[in-house]
């Protein structure tokens, strides 16, 4: 289903959505007999999540913070260690950053105005 190039990226050999992102099926958790099309790099994320056996399985990456950010990149890439629960928000923010230089200058505004995002402001500042 996937191949693993150099940069430890597994590239989803599936179906990919018109933006080039990986997508399969999956059955939807709330309806026993209809199925979804979801991004195969968010189910990737909530498998791994899953092996936490203390997480609640209805809690997707998705509901508990709204997107999923791909820190490699590469948009059909479904390593779930290249992969960032985030913030609509934030991710949009995170798009529109040129360079380190200026991404940091933004979020410390961010903290600023949202000092209740730091925590997750500053584990961002880690994967620039
Ligand atoms: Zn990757
Ligand atoms: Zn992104």
């Amino acid at each position: 289903m996937y191949e693993i190039n150099d940069d430890g990226c597994w590239i989803f050999k599936g179906s990919k959505t018109k933006s080039g992102y990986a997508q399969c099926h999956s059955y939807n958790l709330h309806s026993k007999h209809s199925e979804v099309v979801v991004g195969a790099y968010k189910l990737s994320l909530y498998l791994k999540i899953r092996e936490n056996s203390s997480h609640d399985l209805h809690l997707t990456p998705l509901s508990l913070y709204g997107d999923v950010h791909h820190s490699c990149k590469i948009r059909d890439c479904i390593n779930p260690d290249h992969l960032i629960e985030i913030s609509e928000n934030l991710h949009g923010v995170m798009h529109n950053l040129g360079n380190l230089r200026i991404a940091n200058s933004v979020l410390d505004e961010l903290i600023d105005h949202y000092p209740h995002l730091e925590a997750e402001v500053n584990l961002l500042r880690d994967k620039l």
